[in-house]
């Protein structure tokens, strides 16, 4: 009886260990590159906050919960306020070995009373509206290596495509309730999109984008502590959902 036990224990240590994933998170822009910027009022003075603080306190915050689930383990492509560029951003999870990519940012546009989460997971398309999107959190990417990327990217999302759809299905299920109910959010959706830094990362990835810093009560919400903590814990409850129920082989 002991004996069997003990072989089970093992069995399972085994197994858990050989299920554990890696997952690179990414906190979108830094150093020069401030991202969206939100314009807010306090004590009868003008505040500039930059979406690359913001992301890069909810990624720490996502990274928190997946290690303490202690069945995965996060990593971040930046830990400080510095610039990386895209190509170095996704060239680490190749070093890491990661299994899945997941970059955060916030939305900006010119209506100002546009709202809304939304879960962009690697695909083509041909959405006009997306394309914005695109064009913004592309634009590190230029020139010669545009057109370098634009070849790979094709090559990658072919592969990629129907894990990267089932990740951001996960991690939107899991935040949509929650933001929708608690704080009356607007669910804008999951849908493909074309980022380079998600199609040079060449794993199933997924981009969020967590509200708009140029809705004033939604850029309000976004540097509230509570919220980043009540995004990121349903973030990493969605990343976590997916790696445990992911059987398929590492693709690479
Ligand atoms: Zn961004």
């Amino acid at each position: 009886m002991l004996k069997t036990l003990l072989s089970i224990t093992i069995t399972c240590l085994l197994c858990s260990t050989t299920m554990a994933k890696k997952v690179l998170l990414d906190p979108g822009h830094g150093g020069d590159d401030c991202g969206a910027k939100a314009k807010i009022w306090h004590k009868k003075k003008l505040n500039i906050i930059c979406e690359k603080d913001l992301t890069l306190k909810i990624a720490k915050e996502i990274r928190k919960y997946i290690n303490q689930s202690k069945r995965h383990t996060a990593y971040l492509t930046r830990i400080t306020d510095k610039a990386v560029s895209l190509d170095k951003r996704s060239k680490m999870a190749d070093h890491i070995k990661a299994d899945i990519f997941v970059s955060i940012h916030l939305n900006a546009t010119t209506n100002k009373s546009a709202s809304g989460f939304e879960t962009f997971y690697l695909d083509n398309h041909d959405d006009v509206a997306v394309q914005k999107v695109e064009m913004v959190e592309n634009k590190d990417s230029s020139g010669e290596q545009k057109e370098i990327n634009s070849i790979l990217a094709d090559l990658v999302v072919e592969r990629v495509a129907p894990q990267s759809k089932r990740l951001g299905q996960s991690i939107h299920d899991a935040i949509s309730t929650k933001l929708q109910k608690r704080y009356k959010l607007k669910d804008r959706g999951l849908k493909p999109g074309l980022f380079y830094v998600l199609a040079l990362s060449k794993r199933p990835s997924v981009l969020l984008e967590a509200g708009f810093m140029t809705n004033h009560s939604e850029a309000l919400l976004l540097k509230d502590q509570w919220f980043q903590r009540v995004y990121a814990k349903n973030v990493a409850r969605g990343i976590i959902k997916y790696l445990d129920s992911n059987t398929n082989p590492n693709l690479f």
